[in-house]
């Protein structure tokens, strides 16, 4: 990628990291909804490649995970999606990929989105307090959970990591990959809770069954 291109002051770059699996509107919603909040210019979705702290056999094979996150987001010009994670070796350390896109995005500022849950365990990423300066995190809760709450524990976890991670209310994450998938198990219905191409995509190639 041409490094100059993308060199510009005050632009801001979403960076949506998840498992997807699969993808659905609950996080279509958080990342427009994020974008929207904080003015970011674009946001790219990046399907982890092997989640640090979950086992591979738990999670559907990443080039299945790309191509429904590829068909969902097509058709919003502000989104696009990046097999950076998908493609490295290892274990998908959110360090290691917010490093690779500073090098192609000089001087944007960054944000990590990404569910208030998997936030909350961010004391045990790799590398975090280089993380938290390097990028902001936009932690995106459910509905029924207490934002106070959040806000109370995250400062407990560190004074100083919590002005960097901002929080996100989004009803539309009623919508849950967990539920997706056991729905799509039990024969139940997935229509409306993720794009059609996607839910197309996952139907043809079996998965969740
Ligand atoms: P997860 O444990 O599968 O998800 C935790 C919760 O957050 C779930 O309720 C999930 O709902 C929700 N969620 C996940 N991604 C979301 C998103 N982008 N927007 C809104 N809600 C979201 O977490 P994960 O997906 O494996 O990991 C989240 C991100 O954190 C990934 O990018 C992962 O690589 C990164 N991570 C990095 C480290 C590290 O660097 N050491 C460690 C852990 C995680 P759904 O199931 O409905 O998505």
């Amino acid at each position: 990628m041409d490094k100059t291109a993308n060199q510009a002051k005050h632009k801001k770059i979403g960076l949506m990291g998840g498992t997807f699996d699969p993808i659905h509107h609950g996080h279509l919603v958080t990342a427009e909804e994020a974008r929207f909040q904080f003015n970011m210019d674009q946001v790219i979705f990046i399907p982890a490649g092997i989640p640090p702290h979950k086992s591979k056999k738990n999670v559907s094979h990443p080039s299945h995970r790309l191509e429904m996150t590829r068909l969902a987001v097509g058709s919003n010009p502000h989104f696009t999606v990046s097999d950076v994670e998908i493609n490295r070796h290892g274990l998908s350390y959110a360090i290691d990929t917010v490093d690779l896109i500073r090098e192609e995005y000089d001087g944007w500022e960054i944000y990590f989105i990404t569910g208030a849950d998997a936030v909350l365990e961010i004391l045990t990423w790799k590398k975090v307090e280089e993380l938290l300066q390097k990028c902001c995190f936009v932690a995106a809760t459910r509905p029924g959970f207490r934002l106070e709450s959040l806000g109370e524990r995250l400062i407990k976890l560190h004074p100083a990591y919590s002005a960097r991670i901002k929080t996100l209310e989004v009803p539309a994450l009623a919508i849950s990959s967990t539920d997706i998938r056991l729905r799509v198990q039990q024969g139940r219905p997935i229509k409306y809770l993720l794009p059609e191409a996607a839910e197309e995509y996952l139907y043809r190639h079996g998965l969740y069954k």
